[in-house]
């Protein structure tokens, strides 16, 4: 297949549809760009899977809030695709905001209980914005699986379940975190920092590792696995923990012991930058 270039929704529909029809294997990749390695694993991995591999570029703003990043987020589409390309893709899909959300748009996929808690939470309105332009793209480019990143825990967590319940038939493929070579998990955002905040922002792997190493040496009480991952980050100056909490893994529901597969989320702005990073811990 020729490597192709889509921006209008309808062609991408109609290419969709023909794809299906041919009875290829469509894998999509969602994104919002500026690619890291984080973003290239999972695309090796939609490579290794599919006969045709769909990365879609789309800094969705109805997943921003007012107070957000959305008018500075980075974006750099000549080198997105020279890098995607390099992983073999065979066709990106880069719509722009009005011809995803035409005037009169105001129909919202809403998940509840999963989407309530840490980022959802924290970022009001944001997971109905993720789930709405995950349908969408999943309807646009008919895709049989799709693949996303353990870095955003809470967000597969919803995807999956949207599928599930709206009976999408898409294969939800979770791809595990990439990390630069001290720890920090790689993220579009880490562009932000300053050397300085650069140096800080490891406290949120270094936390993580932290309430980890004491979960291995038997510590099960969450309260006591928190505050041990919370003293490093906090003891950073540009640090400010948004939420830093240990849920349960499959329903994210509160825990006071780890008694079943846990994920400790959080989500610290080191300056003016948020990030997030995450780690399962089974008994
Ligand atoms: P984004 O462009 O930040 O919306 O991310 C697009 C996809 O890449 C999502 O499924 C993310 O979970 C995934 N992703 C982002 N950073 C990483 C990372 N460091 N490791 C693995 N997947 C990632």
């Amino acid at each position: 297949m020729n490597f192709e270039i889509i921006r209008d929704p309808r062609l991408m529909r109609a290419r969709g549809e023909d794809l299906r029809r041919d009875g290829r294997r469509v894998a999509v990749v969602p994104t919002m760009g500026y690619l890291h390695d984080g973003h290239l694993s999972l695309l090796r991995a939609a490579r290794a899977s599919a006969d045709v591999v769909i990365l879609t570029i789309f800094v969705n703003p109805t997943q921003f809030g007012p107070n957000e990043d959305l008018a500075r987020y980075p974006r750099d589409e000549d080198g997105d695709l020279a890098k995607a390309r390099g992983c073999g893709i065979d066709l990106a899909f880069c719509p722009d905001a009005a011809a995803m959300y035409p005037p009169g748009a105001q129909t919202f996929v809403e998940v509840r209980e999963l989407a309530r808690p840490l980022c959802g939470e924290k970022r009001p309105g944001h997971f109905a914005g993720v789930a709405t332009v995950v349908t969408k793209l999943f309807n646009l480019t008919q895709a049989n699986v799709a693949f996303f990143g353990a870095k955003d825990f809470q967000q597969l967590a919803v995807i999956r379940r949207l599928v599930r319940d709206l009976d999408l038939g898409v294969e939800i493929v979770g791809v595990p975190i990439v990390r630069e070579p001290d720890g920090l998990a790689m993220s579009s955002r880490n562009a932000y920092l300053s050397a300085d905040e650069r140096r800080q922002a490891l406290a949120l792997s270094a936390g993580l590792a932290a309430a980890e190493a004491a979960f291995a040496a038997g510590e099960r009480d969450v309260a006591a696995l928190v505050a041990t991952a919370g003293a490093l980050i906090a003891a950073q100056p540009a640090a400010r923990i948004d939420y830093l909490e240990l849920r349960d893994a499959d329903e994210l529901a509160p825990l006071e012991r780890v008694d079943r597969p846990a994920v400790m989320a959080l989500a610290v702005f080191i300056g003016k930058t948020r990030l997030i990073d995450n780690r399962v811990l089974r008994p």
